[in-house]
């Protein structure tokens, strides 16, 4: 989620307040409308500004709303010039600006979408509709978090599931669970309450230091402005299996729990 939310601040950065001149989407799958309608339902509205509702980027045009899910390796980049939507680039926007023109592709949207919906429809949106509360949200406390901990999901499974909170990946789970010393396996209702507090600290912590560093970035991607996220350098557990852990030594061990790769060190993270 923190990429998501550096995504939408630099769109905003770069595209508030300026019309679209031409908007067009590689293939009808891509997006809820046929591709001529997202065209002309786009082109004319001036970008008011943007947002997140978990790993949603919002774009918000007036009459229209866009939401962008960015899925694995999904990018927004600054193109050179109008380029026709490919594989590759699956949805591109251009700005009307003074000077250089703006035209921000939207990459791999295969594995994601660009939905267009009515101004205020998109809490109906599958993936909108059921998110639990936004770990920068007021709802989201301690004691909100201790009664969901509720029952024998695995503490990592209740942090992944977006209806429990909104926003988090399996990165940020894997550095939460560390830093709050709990092992990823442990059953959500043998968490004590002081277990809960670190956990509620520790998300609200990384989550702002990563956003600081623009997120996490593991291949050579640069973004809209050209730069590269640096939280990938701050990763105690996730992708060091293998590795002494930063704090007491012991070899970092990679398992699956809920179904994803997931990084814990068997001494600092109690298993009960
Ligand atoms: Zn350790």
């Amino acid at each position: 989620m923190p990429e998501v939310t550096v995504i939408s601040e630099d769109v905003a950065a770069l595209a508030r307040g300026r019309e679209i001149l031409r908007a067009a989407v590689f293939r009808p799958d891509v997006t809820n409308v046929e591709p001529e309608e997202f065209s002309r339902r786009l082109v004319g509205r001036t970008l008011r500004g943007t947002g997140r509702r978990g790993k949603v980027i919002v774009l918000d045009f007036g009459e229209v709303v866009g939401l962008v899910h960015l899925v694995i390796s999904g990018r927004v980049l600054r193109l050179p010039e109008w380029r026709e939507p490919d594989r590759m680039n699956t949805a591109v926007l251009e700005f009307e600006g003074e000077g250089e023109p703006l035209v921000l592709a939207f990459t791999r949207l295969w594995l994601g979408y660009f939905d267009l919906y009515e101004p205020g429809e998109e809490d109906k949106h599958p993936l909108i509709s059921r998110l639990g509360p936004d770990p920068f949200s007021g709802d989201f406390t301690v004691e909100y978090l201790a009664s969901a901990f509720d029952g024998k999901t695995s503490v990592k499974g209740l942090l992944l599931d977006q209806s429990v909170v909104a926003g988090l990946g399996n990165i940020y789970v894997d550095e939460v669970l560390f830093a709050a010393g709990v092992h990823p396996t442990r059953k959500a209702h043998t968490l004590g309450r002081e277990e809960i507090q670190k956990i509620h600290a520790a998300t609200c912590d990384i989550l702002r230091r990563a956003i600081g560093l623009r997120g996490t970035t593991f291949d050579s991607y640069h973004d809209a402005f050209g730069e590269t996220g640096k939280f990938q350098h701050q990763l105690k557990v996730f992708t060091r299996a293998g590795e002494p852990c930063p704090q007491c030594a012991t070899e970092i061990i990679k398992s699956r729990v809920a179904g994803r790769g997931t990084h814990a060190c068997p001494s600092c993270q109690h298993v009960s």
